[in-house]
């Protein structure tokens, strides 16, 4: 669930007397702490605490940060373009106590998503929840369209022991082998419990191809949820890994070559309660909506990149033949397409059937990246757009003339080409607004001039323990 109403000095109508409850009840569990959690323009997880008998002045007032962390990297330094990256001002994180969890791997604490605005009470232009929830509320407004939405988890389990900075693989079995579920047995039964307690419903959680990579998908939700969502269960699994002596990485490329860890979208488009990626008359049951929403997606994914795969290391995962999905092609089931049409298996097909966007990892802000991937197909929706013929197979394979006929063509092969389309992509540009496109351009143009000179392993090593 997520608070669709904009947050306001003196609070939300309600949220005052409910956190002053929720208080109440949190202190009786124990918990001592709230963790308000916002994830910046790099795609970093930042974090201001409060104590838990402080959280209805926080659901009235706010807690103050700057706006500086628009624009920091992942290395933390600090970049400027025009209004952004000032020491100047501050702007007040307002809880949603509808996300507040508390948090089981880590006792004493809860967690709640924040949303950012002004001290003089507007929303803050630069605000990636904020950009989501707007986009969401005017879909439904103005369109009459809702979405569902997941956000999938790949990452890498090392060992807490391991050199500094280096990776150990904590499990070291065969790819999705039996061997590394018993390996890991504890931890994994650790973390289960936790999703549970938190209201997680994972879906699955299996040990993935990659050295020590596993992956936990859990059930959709609203999109700004889903968000949410998965910077939780982030969190959490990096708290239970830590009881456990582990480290995890969520970077794209824990090393510099082989599979990397994927944060693949799924999204569905619903209308009046029906989900519009069946029972249409279009290709695989597509309504005529799905597919252009499919369409305009497809259309901008060389724009977007920069949006969803925004770390250098993120074009180190991006490569053929690694289940990244790295062209602009399409297909039902088909791994290696950018876009993975998922028709569901017939008995939950009304609820299952969705579109699965793999160019996202888990660098990218997942707020920007849901909105920017939405903004996306709502145009192909407006413009009633049509996908041109699919793919079946690895797209790397079709011969010139095959992949020209079906419109298909390699994504950015690094963060600068993904920063010209971008720039290019005046739909985009439009979406994110001035602010959101200058923080995203401004940062990628600082992550890309902070890893310059260096080599693939040195990138995946800067990175390796920041996401
Ligand atoms: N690890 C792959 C990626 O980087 C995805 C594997 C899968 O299809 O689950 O996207
Ligand atoms: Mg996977």
């Amino acid at each position: 669930m997520t608070t669709l109403a904009d947050p306001v000095p003196g609070g939300r109508p309600g949220d005052v007397e409910r956190a002053a409850g929720l208080a109440g009840e949190l202190a009786g569990r124990g918990v001592h702490g709230i963790v308000l959690s916002y994830v910046d323009t790099a795609g970093v997880g930042r974090v201001k605490t409060v104590p838990t008998g402080r959280l209805a002045d926080a659901a009235a007032w706010g807690v103050g940060m700057s706006p500086v962390f628009d624009t920091f990297l992942a290395d933390d330094t600090i970049v400027t373009s025009g209004e952004l990256g000032s020491p100047d001002g501050d702007l007040r994180l307002y809880p949603d106590l509808d996300g507040l969890t508390v948090l089981a791997g880590q006792p004493g604490w809860a967690w709640a998503p924040v949303d950012r605005i002004t001290q003089d009470g507007h929303p803050h232009p630069g605000c990636s929840r904020t950009f989501l929830r707007h986009l969401l509320t005017d879909a439904a407004s103005g369109l009459g369209l809702g979405f569902r939405a997941a956000v999938e988890i790949e990452w890498a389990v090392g060992l807490g022991s391991a050199p500094a900075g280096e990776f150990a693989p904590a499990a070291t079995g065969p790819a999705y082998g039996a061997t590394r579920q018993v390996e890991l047995s504890d931890f994994g039964a650790d973390l289960l419990a936790a999703c549970a307690a938190q209201g997680v419903d994972v879906d699955q959680f299996h040990p993935e191809y990659a050295a020590g990579q596993f992956e936990i998908s859990a059930g959709a939700l609203d999109p700004v949820a889903a968000a949410d969502r998965s910077v939780l269960v982030r969190h959490t699994i990096r708290a239970v890994a830590r009881r456990h002596g582990l480290r995890v990485s969520f970077s794209p490329a824990v090393n510099a070559v082989g599979v990397g860890n994927g944060g693949h979208l799924h999204l569905s488009l619903w209308r009046d309660g029906r989900n519009l990626h069946t029972g249409g008359a279009r290709r695989h049951g597509m309504t005529a909506e799905a597919e252009a929403f499919a369409a305009g997606v497809l259309a901008r994914l060389p724009g977007l990149t920069a949006v969803t795969a925004p770390s250098p290391a993120s074009y180190l995962r991006l490569r053929p033949s690694q289940w990244a999905g790295v062209f602009t092609a399409w297909g039902p089931e088909t791994r290696e397409c950018a876009l993975r049409l998922i028709t569901g298996t017939a008995g939950p097909r009304d609820r299952a059937a969705n579109l699965e966007v793999k160019p996202v990892d888990l660098a990218a802000n997942p707020y920007l990246a849901l909105g920017a991937v939405i903004a996306a197909g709502l145009d192909g929706v407006r413009r009633e757009a049509v996908l041109p013929g699919e793919t079946t197979g690895d797209p790397a394979r079709l011969t010139p003339e095959e992949a020209a006929a079906r419109e298909v063509r390699r994504l950015p092969t690094s963060l600068a080409e993904a920063v010209e389309a971008f720039r290019a992509d005046d739909v985009l540009r439009d979406a994110l607004g001035a602010l959101l496109t200058d923080a995203v351009i401004a940062v990628r143009e600082g992550e890309i001039a902070a890893v310059d000179g260096l080599e693939d392993d040195q990138v995946a090593a800067a990175y390796r323990w920041v996401y």
